[in-house]
């Protein structure tokens, strides 16, 4: 192999934010460091995954016949570790292109945030960012990594770096298929060079890792696999260590499900609901969700068509045998196996989130409020389980507490008369400023729960769900309402008529229409839909989303008991001219667009108010 040695060693840059996601894995990740076993032992499953799943289609590569081994050797005289693995290896780019750059874009501002709230970087968290490897920086100074990649004909490499700025690459003599990763413990961490100390941390996790797992001569793992277990042999402890273990979560799962299906199809499976979402930056990284086996053999960690988008939160091992194994990704994501397994699970994992809403409240909450937003999209994707969905929404109404949750059931349970048979909500941005919307008085006042939707995903869902157990499911801006009350401070018909008609004049074309409000009761005037239009805040989503977007024109209704709007019909009666007469409609229009957050010149409404109060403070 000495032609190999003529390679000379290339240099190479770290990227920017690699440097100084280094720096921070070396200076402030002191929690955890044993950490960087799991990850090196999880890298080398992955990569005996790989190529077990290469021969399946390929027999014809290097060191065919090699035993699928993980291991691991320490020298507590130098301090030395390596650990070596028959996978699948690496070539130059992998090495370039994986080994030197961060998977997931937001890693950094995701680090910096925590930095800035002072929140402490947990190394158990490092799994999450896709670059578990370099926890091995924070134990050592240096990381020599030779590999050869599977394929026939690949060369074999090394590389080095010190973690700091630069990493080199040359060509190696190594023979074997597989990765070697090998350095000397800092001073600080030299008690982690001990069989002892390594078997010992091995310990919590090394029961999942599909292949023998050696320290020194002593293979340390009994290779099972947890989903062939029966239920009761399988430890709570056991179950929370597989989680982290294939999820990459810091944190015990919620719940978990575990299958035995045996008939017209046939799996185990064993799923996890997580506790907390993970932030948005590791969308991408929560693509490896279902971990698919084939008797026992893995084929994929990625699998797409085992569950409905709505339940991607899920994590786990779905195993079957009715797959065969020497498939494509392809024939796999669409084989008919697949279909039936995806039905079998989307209906047992309603049935465990039915079971938590019934008997685990607070555990259905902890859910409610994680994956709400992403499990609510069910209602207009899964037709056939559309209805389990709906039962399973949850809000918070003008009834609830802030924070406490409700359902379509219960809600109904709590419907009285002036309900008039209807299910009626409001959507907007915060509770807060829900309660204070005008169109809420009728409401109130007459002791009408409304849901308070501030979800944006609610906006896609509720409305099309049209009806609950036979009852309409409307917004209350869209709401038609009959007031019976014979309110005597009202004004008269034709008082009633002109300001309307005054109205109209002033605004033109600014409004749809100008009518005596049937809601209001505290407020003056308030805006709603016409027939034809959506609810304020849902064309405001509609207009985050399509800057085209052109809502509709608005109602305005007037509260014709409301002291202000009596005085104005007065004012109108002696001096159609006024001044502060127009003014004021004006200003209680663009009042009204200002609730709905629609204002377009902030400073004119300003402008007349001071002016009002001017007046008003005169002598
Ligand atoms: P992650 O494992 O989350 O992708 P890492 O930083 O741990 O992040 O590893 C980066 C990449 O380096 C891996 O995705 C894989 O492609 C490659 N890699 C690491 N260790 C090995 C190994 N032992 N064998 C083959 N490839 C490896």
């Amino acid at each position: 192999m000495e032609q190999n040695k003529s390679m000379a060693a290339e240099k190479f840059e770290f990227k920017a934010e690699m440097k100084q996601l280094l720096q921070l894995i070396i200076h402030s990740l002191y929690t955890n460091p044993e950490i960087f076993l799991r990850e090196l032992v999880s890298n080398s499953s992955d990569a005996l995954n790989k190529v077990r799943f290469m021969k399946l289609t390929n027999p014809d590569i290097v060191d065919s016949d090699a035993e699928l081994t993980i291991r691991i050797s320490v020298n507590p005289d130098t301090s030395e570790f390596t650990i070596e693995d028959s996978g699948i290896g690496m070539t130059k780019e992998d090495l370039t292109g994986r080994l030197g750059t961060i998977a997931s874009s937001g890693t950094m501002e995701f680090i910096r945030q925590m930095k800035e709230s002072k929140q402490s970087l947990d190394a158990n968290m490092i799994g999450q960012f896709g670059v578990g490897f370099y926890s091995l920086f924070m134990v050592t100074d240096e990381v020599t990594v030779e590999t050869r990649f599977a394929e026939q004909g690949a060369k074999a490499y090394k590389w080095i770096s010190e973690g700091h700025d630069t990493f080199e690459i040359v060509e190696s003599d190594k023979e074997s298929r597989g990765t070697k990763i090998s350095f000397k413990f800092k001073e600080e961490y030299k008690d982690f060079a001990s069989d002892y100390r390594i078997k010992d941390i091995l310990q919590k996790y090394s029961n999942f890792v599909d292949f023998p797992l050696y320290v020194g001569e002593e293979k340390v793992n009994k290779v099972t696999a947890l989903w062939h277990k029966r239920k009761d042999d399988i430890s709570e402890d056991e179950l929370n260590e597989f989680y982290k273990f294939i999820s990459n979560d810091y944190q015990e799962p919620l719940g978990n499900l575990h299958l035995n299906i045996e008939g017209n199809v046939n799996f185990k499976a064993l799923l996890f609901v997580p506790k907390v979402a993970p932030p948005d930056v590791f969308r991408a990284s929560q693509d490896k969700s279902i971990h698919l086996y084939s008797s026992k053999v893995f084929i994929q960690d990625d699998a797409k068509n085992l569950l409905p988008d709505y339940l991607e939160f899920l994590k786990g091992v779905v195993d079957t045998e009715d797959l065969p194994l020497n498939v494509s990704r392809e024939v796999t994501q669409n084989s008919p196996v697949m279909a039936k397994i995806k039905s079998i699970l989307t209906g047992k994992v309603l049935g465990l989130l039915e079971e938590w809403a019934d008997k685990d409240k607070e555990k259905y909450e902890t859910f409610y409020n994680n994956f709400g937003s992403l499990f609510k999209t069910g209602v207009n994707a899964d037709f056939a389980n559309k209805d389990r969905i709906v039962e399973l929404l949850r809000f918070e109404t003008t009834k609830t507490e802030a924070g406490e949750l409700t359902s379509f059931n219960s809600y109904v349970a709590r419907m009285g008369e002036a309900n008039d048979n209807k299910i009626y909500y409001i959507s907007g941005n915060t509770r807060e400023s829900l309660e204070t919307n005008p169109n809420l008085e009728y409401f109130r006042k007459n002791d009408i729960e409304v849901l308070l939707l501030t979800d944006p995903a609610d906006i896609f869902t509720i409305p099309y769900i049209n009806e609950y157990d036979g009852k309409q499911i409307v917004s209350i801006e869209k709401a038609e309402i009959k007031r019976d009350d014979n309110d005597e401070s009202k004004l008269d018909e034709s008082q009633t008529k002109s300001i309307i008609e005054y109205f109209k004049e002033v605004l033109g074309d600014e409004v749809e229409d100008v009518v005596e409000s049937q809601r209001l009761v505290d407020s003056a005037v308030t805006l709603v839909v016409g027939k034809a239009g959506m609810d304020a805040h849902m064309e405001k989503m509609m207009q985050l989303l399509d800057k085209q977007f052109k809502g509709s024109k608005r109602i305005l209704e007037i509260n014709t008991s409301h002291g202000l709007i009596k005085n104005l019909a007065t004012l109108l009666g002696e001096n159609k001219e006024s001044e502060i007469l127009r003014e004021s409609v004006e200003q209680l229009y663009q009042g009204a667009l200002l609730i709905e957050g629609y204002i377009q010149k902030p400073s004119d409404f300003v402008k007349r108010m001071t002016e009002f109060m001017e007046k008003a403070t005169s002598k």
